[in-house]
Formats: structure tokens, sequence, C-alpha cells
């Protein structure tokens, strides 16, 4: 199948790509969830911006408490950071099982929550562990949370022509946090991703922070669960708790299909929840 004809021109900065975009233009990064949507029509833009080349929109750097990832980073770069593997383990996790080699080294952070595929597995971690988005318009910048990004089914809240310059994460080198996927076996894409982020103090768990994807429209943060963990030592009990508490949190965002329908990927999360649980406090 072939893409409605359009125009393709490469940007060197972040202005001249907002400058180049026009009423009906997208950004192109990896091309990777892009492309396969022009070949099948769902996507028809007649002007394509290269946005892969911008060196602003491509380094990972950590400061200040403050772990910060170009919006034109790739998958690869980030699972191999030094730096998010220290600072947020569950998002270098989460890149590193991204499709295959092929599309981590194209596709990028900002190409793949741009997407908002309901599959994907970057986005749980991003909402688990308190994300920024940060966005540059013609008229201005902005930041919202990945929370308040994924809206809904392949709806974020970037609006046209607007540019996902970078991600920032609060450094949470001090937590322990993981992200765990039931992998689709053929397309490697998320069945149920989870994400936590947790504070212990001694043996007790002093915060949570837990997010479900992939069973769900969009990335959901699941604040029933995170409260089963607190307080607890993170015994049986309150990870039975938790991941009852997790059917309810998710409970309205559910999706499946005749493969895995919603009550499998539902009784999964309360699984992988566990795992994730497991693997982040060691
Ligand atoms: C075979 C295959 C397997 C995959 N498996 C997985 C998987 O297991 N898990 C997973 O999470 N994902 C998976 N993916 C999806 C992959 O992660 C995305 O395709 C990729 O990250 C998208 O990034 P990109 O740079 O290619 O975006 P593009 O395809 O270039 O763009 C995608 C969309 O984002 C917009 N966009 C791109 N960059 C920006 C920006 N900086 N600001 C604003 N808008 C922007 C574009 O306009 C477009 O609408 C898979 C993809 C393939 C092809």
């Amino acid at each position: 199948m072939w893409p409605q004809q359009f125009d393709y021109q490469r940007a060197d900065s972040v202005e001249s790509a907002l400058a180049a975009i026009g009423d009906n233009g997208k950004f192109i990064a990896g091309g990777h969830s892009l492309l396969p949507a022009m070949k099948l029509r769902l996507s028809t833009p007649d002007q394509l911006v290269d946005i892969s080349r911008i060196d602003a929109l491509r380094g990972i750097t950590n400061g200040n408490g403050n772990l910060s990832i170009g919006g034109a980073a790739t998958h690869a770069e980030i699972a191999a950071s030094a730096a998010v593997g220290a600072a947020c383990p569950a998002l270098a996790q989460a890149c590193g099982m991204v499709g295959d080699q092929a599309v981590r080294n194209f596709g990028t952070l900002g190409g793949n929550i741009a997407h908002a595929d309901p599959a994907s597995d970057p986005p749980t971690a991003l909402v688990a562990c308190g994300a920024t988005i940060h966005i540059q318009g013609v008229d201005g910048s902005r930041s919202v949370s990945a929370q308040d990004f994924f809206v809904d089914l392949f709806e974020t809240d970037l609006q046209d022509g607007e540019l996902i310059t970078s991600i920032s994460l609060p450094d949470c080198s001090d937590c322990q946090c993981a992200y765990v996927k039931l992998p689709h076996p053929a397309s490697r894409y998320a069945i149920v991703g989870v994400a936590v982020c947790l504070k212990m103090d001694g043996d007790t768990c002093a915060q949570a922070d837990v997010a479900v994807g992939g069973a769900t429209v969009k990335a959901v943060k699941c604040a029933g669960a995170a409260a089963a963990l607190v307080g607890s030592s993170l015994d049986d009990a309150a990870l039975s708790a938790a991941a009852a508490a997790l059917s309810d949190d998710i409970g309205d965002w559910l999706t499946g299909d005749v493969a895995y329908p919603e009550a499998y990927r539902s009784a999964m999360a309360g699984v992988f929840l566990k795992r994730a649980i497991s693997a982040a406090s060691g």
C-alpha cells in the first residue's frame, strides 16, 4: 500500500520545524508508527517535517535531581543510557523491551508517546515515575504531567503543530522501580505492562506509585493499588490486596480482543503487579 503524496523536508532546529509544519503537516522522527499509518491512509499529511537530526532534541542529561531526555532520543539510546539506568531503571527497562533492535534504533520516545498506542511500553513507566512532558508550539512552550498527557485510546493532550521537546523525570535513584510486561508473542507489544516505583523506609513501603498499560486504552495511574502497598512490608497479604485494588483502578479503562479479552488482561495485571514489585525490590 502506498501513502498519499506528500512533501518532505528535514529541519535543523526546533524553530525551523515549527515554522515548516503547516496546517496538515506531521513531524516524523523514526517513522515506525507514522509510515504504517500513512500506508493504511489512517494518516494523510501533505507535509512531513523530519526532526530526527535536530541536536537539541537528542540529548539525555541528569542534574539537580532531574533526568531530562530529548524528544527524539531513541529507545536504544535510552535503554543503554547509564544516566537513565541509574535515575529511572523502569524507563530503561521499558525502552529496552520495545519491539526489536531495529525498532529501538529508529523509534523515539517522543514519537512513541505522541502516537499513544495503548500497547506501548514507555508510557506506563513514565506515568508511574511521575514524568513531565515538555511541549513547544509556535506560540510558546508548556509542560504537562504524563498522567494528564495520555487522554484516551491514541489520544493525547498534544495539539496540532506542537512538538515534544523533552521528557523529564525526578531522579528516583533512592527509589526502587521496575517495569515488567506480558509481551504479545508475535508483535512483542504489551498485552499487559506494569510499572512500579517504591520508596522504602527500612522494611516498610513509605511511598508507592503504580501504573498499568497494555491492558488499558492508555497508561493508567493506579492509586488504589499504591495505597494498599504503603505502610506494608510488601508481604503476601499486601500484594494480594494491591492486586485486588488494581482491578478496580483499571476497570473503566480496560481493553481486550478475541485472543486476550478484558477479563484475562485484568487478571494478568494483578500477576504482573506482583512481578513488578518483586523485580523492583530485588
Ligand atoms: C515491528 C514493531 C514493533 C513494535 N513493538 C513495540 C513494543 O513492543 N512496545 C512499544 O512500546 N512500541 C512498539 N512499537 C512502536 C514503536 O515504539 C513506535 O513505532 C516508535 O517509538 C514511534 O517513534 P518514531 O520516532 O518512529 O515515531 P514516528 O513514527 O516518526 O511518529 C509517530 C507519531 O508521533 C509524532 N511525533 C514524532 N515525534 C514527535 C515529537 N517529538 N513531538 C510531537 N510529535 C511527534 C508523529 O508526527 C507521528 O504522529 C513497535 C513498532 C514496530 C514497527
